[in-house]
């Protein structure tokens, strides 16, 4: 192509590293996935009528403390791989960045535990 016709120029550079290293790379290192963390906020409110002070609910979906994944591999970790609470609770806060009390992980397993129970 003439250079009088040209109107745009893309510059493309290639990556700083080979094909080969950074295929390399990323098979040394493990993925960086940070899990979702949500908060949510509950306000009070106090009726104008009566005085009464109400809690806003959390959505049912959010009613346990923890998401049915986190709560499925706490079960899992615990159960099956025989995992000690506490090792369990250095995992998560260690390898997962999840901060969780000895008791959480306890609460996580006992409603596995009914869930499965449960028919
Ligand atoms: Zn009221």
């Amino acid at each position: 192509m003439s250079a009088t016709r040209l109107t745009l120029e893309v510059p493309a550079w290639p990556s700083a590293r080979s094909k080969r290293c950074s295929t390399l790379s990323r098979r040394r290192s493990a993925p960086n996935r940070r899990p979702p963390v949500s908060r949510y906020r509950c306000h009070r409110r106090q009726c104008p009528d009566c005085g009464a002070i109400t809690l806003a609910p959390l959505p049912d979906e959010h009613a346990h403390q923890f998401g049915p994944q986190l709560t499925a591999l706490v079960a899992y970790l615990t159960v099956v791989c025989r995992m000690p609470r506490l090792v369990v609770q250095r995992f998560l806060e260690g390898a997962l960045q999840i901060p969780i009390s000895l008791g959480s992980t306890q609460n996580a397993w006992e409603e596995t535990s009914a869930a499965v129970a449960s028919p």
